[in-house]
């Protein structure tokens, strides 16, 4: 084992916690594109972002000149439940690749919900108790996000109506419970309890439900119930900057040590964990003080940075949210069975697609088996059984440490661990038995969903 300069975990005490977010959009030179009128085409304002989002929170989404927004203390206090979350040397890993590698990960698994989603959960909720209202609504695939919120809910006392993809309602009922726990009510969808879900339904008789059309029912919800706004767990702006406690701890432990990545992974759903974990090392290279790889990690079978294209696109399936510019599959775009729940999303985060789009960043597609034998040979030698979706990162930080062996370079690798893998024992259970497929789309397949994307002006 190499001789240890650098602590196993690196923790920061109470005070060292970060006061404020990160907002990495001040320092962009070109900023994301605007969320437009699904009717009008034209920028929506704040106005009638207010119809559905909590106030504060429509703020937050259109600041692209702040840099810092201060963390009310009401949630930091809540975050001092389970911050400062620890950044781990991964010296069992090394050892066990025998690279000369240096590998951390940022560990996001130890609360309750399991993922790093509680980070936006408390302050979406506290911001919408702020604001006076009865409750918030939302949509939830494989749960985690559901659970997060209905966690940060209940801590405020809040009303949390969560629409859950009826195929994980069914299929992944402990979730479910969980959310129950902490007093949400939880609908599967496409139900009939909204316009939206009848309609669904009618098309399309005995669907199992989708991201998308799950977000429609929620915002249906949300406008026509007076004191309810709807709140959403990924690739919006104002998720990214909650998010950016991850990385702003990342880099206060890192610092402590004079040390300084050369590279920087993680897995890519709609983007929160990601730009959360990279908005401080980004920031230092858009303000040309320090150069990092930064890399992005998606499933091949649902490919939106490697395959996707950069324009104008629905959020949901419904077709009621705003348009965000970002890269996308196309919003009737259904991956095939893929266990990472949480990465089956057709988009990406506005913020980190305009990054890319400016080479500020790289990233990679990569298939399931490949994924879940990372996680595997993660688990053997570090102890934590990691989320399928936190496993990307894992499996690209691997094959990085891997050509550092070849090269003989002792590159510094952070990833971001999201989160545990509980809840998941289906999936692993399916590589177990070998059932589990590699399934990629086909470029044809990809090219019929691009053809529906919403023609602008
Ligand atoms: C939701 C989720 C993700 C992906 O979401 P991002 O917004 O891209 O971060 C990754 N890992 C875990 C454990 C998740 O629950």
């Amino acid at each position: 084992m190499k001789e240890q300069k650098i602590p196993y975990k690196i923790y920061l005490e109470e005070q060292e916690m970060p006061t404020a977010w990160y907002n990495v959009r001040a320092d962009m030179k070109n900023k994301p594109a605007p969320l437009l009128n699904p009717g009008t085409h034209e920028p929506m304002t704040a106005e009638e972002l207010g119809g559905v989002f909590c106030a504060d929170l429509v703020a937050q989404e259109l600041d692209n000149t702040n840099p810092y927004i201060e963390i009310p203390a009401e949630i930091r206090d809540f975050y001092k439940m389970y911050r400062p979350s620890p950044l781990v040397r991964a010296y069992c890993l090394e050892e066990k690749l025998q690279t000369p590698a240096k590998i951390y990960y940022k560990f996001e698994g130890n609360n309750t919900s399991g993922s790093h989603k509680l980070n936006s959960a408390i302050a979406q909720a506290y911001y919408a108790k702020k604001q006076g209202l009865k409750g918030v609504t939302t949509e939830t695939g494989a749960g985690q996000w559901g659970t997060a919120l209905s966690m940060a809910c209940s801590y405020f006392d809040l009303d949390c109506k969560v629409f859950m993809v009826k195929v994980s309602y069914e299929q992944k009922p402990f979730r479910r419970e969980v959310m129950r726990v902490y007093g949400a009510s939880v609908t599967p969808s496409p139900s009939e309890t909204t316009e939206v879900g009848k309609k669904i339904l009618a098309a399309h008789p005995g669907t199992t439900g989708s991201l998308g059309c799950a977000i429609s029912e929620a915002v249906e919800v949300a406008v026509s119930n007076p004191g309810y706004r709807y709140v959403l767990g990924s690739v919006l702006n104002q998720v990214l900057l909650h998010q950016s406690v991850i990385g702003l701890e990342t880099k206060a432990a890192l610092d402590k040590y004079g040390i300084k990545p050369d590279i920087i992974i993680g897995c890519a759903g709609g983007g929160s964990n990601l730009g959360g974990l990279i908005a401080p090392f980004m920031g230092e290279k858009l303000r040309g003080e320090a150069d990092y790889r930064i890399i992005a990690v998606e499933p091949a079978s649902c490919p939106s940075f490697t395959r996707g294209v950069y324009a104008y696109d629905f959020c949901d399936t419904g077709m009621v949210c705003p348009l965000a510019k970002m890269y996308t599959l196309g919003s009737n775009f259904i991956p095939a069975p893929n266990h990472a729940g949480g990465l089956r999303y057709h988009g990406m985060s506005p913020v980190l697609s305009q990054l890319y789009a400016d080479g500020l960043m790289e990233a990679t597609s990569v298939p399931q088996t490949a994924v879940f034998e990372a996680a595997e040979q993660f688990a053997r030698v570090e102890g934590i059984l990691p989320a399928p979706e936190s496993s990307h990162a894992i499996r690209v930080a691997i094959d990085e440490a891997l050509k550092c062996k070849e090269t003989g370079e002792e590159k510094t690798i952070v990833f971001g661990l999201t989160g545990t893998g509980y809840f998941d024992m289906v999936a692993y259970e399916k590589y177990h038995n070998g059932e589990m497929d590699d399934y990629v789309p086909t470029d044809a397949e990809l090219a019929k969903f691009r053809d529906t994307l919403p023609k602008l002006g």
